[in-house]
């Protein structure tokens, strides 16, 4: 059978102006598309509407294609795709797989700490509501297995859903879908089956393994780069301050986010096209970094 095409993905959250962290992950999921022969689509992942601003997608293509970035087909955005989610969602509930749940945050604080910093939900509401309570969230329930897989960049990765995170929300108490829920809907429907984005998001993956597998849908490949942080440690966000990137001066952003990615370009003048086509020819995501070695280079 004929390998399918590489379809590889940026997806932002318009929460802030592109800063040298979210440039590492397009640069790299752009380059191991390109050096694929693939194909490379932008999703904007404004799903918390609480966090995300107009204005902020605006600025974040416009200096995607200021810095030569050239993407396949439209930019959706999943504020236009509360259908889908929901169509996928309905689906989940109709295999039973999701049940409703009424704890408070405060309910379940007191839980011990999970993998990603947030309380493990201890299953309070598995077996069906208390009595007098209602639904505020839903959440999808999780096995007590092992959930692998082998990460390009970092290697072998383990996780037991129900001890390391516990059911997971899929629709929030305010209404919204939730991001776990949101990027496995757009990432199948897009065809996405080359994942290249930032280890903050290493220790979710084995949940949206495992709803891939609950819709009976193919897992993508993962490749996880290390963080860009500052010089306190802290990743780069809107939270820490990072600066945005100098929308004015595209090849020597680009030369820093590729020496982070340990591709350091030949040399500093090259013609912005040039530079792409001297890295998608020399890249290879086995010469990516497994962990952060460089504080902020600019
Ligand atoms: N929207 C997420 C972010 O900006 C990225 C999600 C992903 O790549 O899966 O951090």
């Amino acid at each position: 059978m004929e390998k399918p095409i590489y379809r590889g993905r940026f997806a932002p959250s318009p929460t802030g102006e592109l800063h040298f962290g979210s440039l590492v992950a397009a640069v790299g999921s752009y380059l191991d598309a390109k050096a694929n022969y693939g194909e490379w689509v932008v999703r904007i992942e404004d799903i918390d509407e609480t966090r995300c601003h107009p204005e902020y997608e605006t600025s974040i293509l416009k200096t995607l294609e200021a810095f030569g970035f050239e993407w396949d087909g439209p930019v959706i955005r999943q504020t236009d795709r509360i259908d889908a989610y929901r169509a996928a969602f309905d689906e989940l509930k109709r295999k039973g797989l999701v049940y409703g749940c009424a704890c408070t945050r405060r309910e379940i604080a007191d839980s011990a700490v999970g993998i990603d910093g947030a309380p493990i939900y201890p299953g309070t509401c598995r077996n069906g509501l208390h009595e007098g309570k209602t639904a505020r969230a839903w959440r999808l329930r999780v096995p007590d297995k092992t959930i692998g897989f082998d990460d390009s960049i970092q290697g072998r990765q383990e996780q037991n859903l129900e001890k390391d995170v516990g059911d997971f929300v899929l629709l929030r108490a305010d209404g919204l879908f939730a991001y776990q829920l949101a990027v496995v809907v757009d990432d199948d429907e897009q065809g996405i089956n080359h994942i290249v984005r930032g280890a903050d998001l290493l220790a979710s993956t084995p949940r949206q393994i495992w709803l891939y597998e609950c819709m009976g849908r193919p897992v993508p490949v993962y490749a996880h780069l290390p963080l860009v942080v500052n010089e306190n440690g802290e990743k780069l966000s809107k939270q820490t301050r990072a600066a945005p990137v100098d929308f004015a001066d595209p090849v020597t952003m680009l030369g820093a986010a590729m020496r982070f990615l340990n591709l350091a370009p030949e040399k500093d003048d090259f013609a912005l096209q040039d530079l792409w086509n001297w890295a998608i020819m020399n890249w290879s995501i086995n010469i990516a970094p497994k962990t952060q070695t460089i504080k902020t280079p600019i």
